[in-house]
């Protein structure tokens, strides 16, 4: 079965979309630790990040670190901290999140946003891309 991220890049499933490639995809994250927090995936459905083959992750590592400088620019934090679970979801993915305090990479204090906060965030980061 589709992980749900692969229906997030059909279209199946609708996202705040930031960065896309013909092999990654950027966004945000639905139940964020912070304003700004953003998911980046190959478009590649493999579960575990380091089971992917060496070109992808590589290519997923220089996606999020541009993905990572327009965060930083558009969000006010103290610098995008980089975390990889995968305990949810089985489709690799890097968390990048604008980190103020230690709480923010906690994944224990979620930020409830509305729609149009979202959309708002999404388009501040794709400009600076
Ligand atoms: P992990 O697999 O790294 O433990 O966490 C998966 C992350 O994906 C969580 O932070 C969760 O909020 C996020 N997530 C789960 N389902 C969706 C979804 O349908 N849309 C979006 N944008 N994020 C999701």
């Amino acid at each position: 079965m589709a992980s749900i991220f692969t229906k997030i890049i059909s279209g199946e499933i609708p996202c705040y979309k930031v960065a896309e490639t013909e092999d990654y995809l950027a966004f945000l994250d639905i139940n964020p630790n912070a304003k700004g927090h953003t998911l980046c995936i190959p478009k590649k459905e493999v579960d575990k990040i380091f089971d992917l083959d060496e070109t992808t992750f590589h290519g997923l590592m220089e996606f999020s670190r541009q993905v990572a400088i327009a965060i930083e620019k558009a969000v006010p934090c103290n610098r995008v901290g980089m975390t990889v679970i995968g305990l949810e979801v089985p489709h690799a993915h890097v968390h990048l999140i604008p980190l103020n305090s230690m709480d923010d990479a906690r994944f224990m204090n979620k930020t409830k946003l509305e729609k149009e906060e979202f959309e708002k965030i999404a388009a501040a980061i794709t400009s600076f891309l």
